[in-house]
């Protein structure tokens, strides 16, 4: 059976301190680890159809922030890595900064121009040099809060503004926040979506491609942290019901 490890980052910057963003040489030293360990690279949609190597590596990005074309994208082309970037469809060639709850701290501070989202030439510049671009919804939302027909207008409506954009087929969505439940999956699945990544790698993992678990990288992953999230051991523990057992005894104790 191939092992299909799936990475979640969102910025890549040298000086932003927020959790969502990773230094250039971290990032490039994570992902190198991977390469050197035997990993071979596929977008998300193709690595749940059928992965290509016994090892296949998935680097998804949500929020389709600009240093995500500027900084991870040349990183990715030496190491021969595709990347599949999720965008909240309401902001490309929009002017000024995305602005959503957990990221609106940053507005109005020196690190701003972080927010700035890709436009649709430049994912497409992304989608020819071999990436998979995804939804990301809309307008970002909690999607399990939304009544059925505002979750159907931002499932069916970012994967239309992205086709419509791109001139390509969108089957692939990252939740916003991994905010996903049976409904998501449902709606998911009616607007058209075959692969659909969610976040929190503690919870048990059901095998269906719309509700995929990935490894979230964050600021503060130095090397030895993120060798501990990717082991294959801990993942697999981690997807299993007795993870969170474990967890539940390590909270009564
Ligand atoms: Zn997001």
């Amino acid at each position: 059976m191939s092992d299909v490890l799936v990475l979640c980052y969102h910025a890549v910057s040298p000086d932003w301190p927020a959790a969502l963003s990773t230094t250039p040489e971290r990032f490039e030293e994570q992902l190198t680890t991977l390469v050197r360990r035997g990993y071979r690279g596929a977008t998300f949609e193709r690595a749940l159809a059928e992965p290509p190597a016994r090892r296949t590596l998935v680097v998804t990005f949500d929020d389709a922030y600009r240093s995500v074309l500027e900084l991870a994208a040349p990183i990715m082309r030496r190491l021969g890595l595709p990347g599949s970037v999720y965008v909240p469809t309401d902001f490309p060639d929009r002017p000024g900064p995305m602005a959503w709850e957990g990221i609106d701290r940053w507005l109005g501070g020196p690190h701003e121009h972080e927010l700035a989202c890709l436009g649709w030439d430049e994912l497409g510049e992304l989608a020819e040099a071999g990436w998979e671009v995804g939804s990301h919804t809309r307008s970002h939302p909690h999607l399990t809060g939304l009544s059925d027909a505002d979750l159907a207008a931002e499932l069916e409506g970012s994967r239309s503004a992205c086709e419509e954009a791109l001139g390509l087929p969108c089957r692939s969505i990252a939740y916003p926040y991994g905010d996903v439940d049976a409904r998501v999956v449902g709606a998911a699945r009616s607007a058209g979506y075959s692969a659909g990544a969610g976040l929190p790698e503690g919870r048990f993992h059901s095998g269906d491609p719309l509700d995929w678990p990935r490894v979230g990288v964050y600021n503060d992953d130095d090397l030895r942290r993120f060798r501990l999230k990717v082991s294959p051991f801990l993942r697999f523990v981690r997807g299993t019901p007795l993870w969170d057992a474990a967890q539940a005894v390590g909270r009564r104790s």
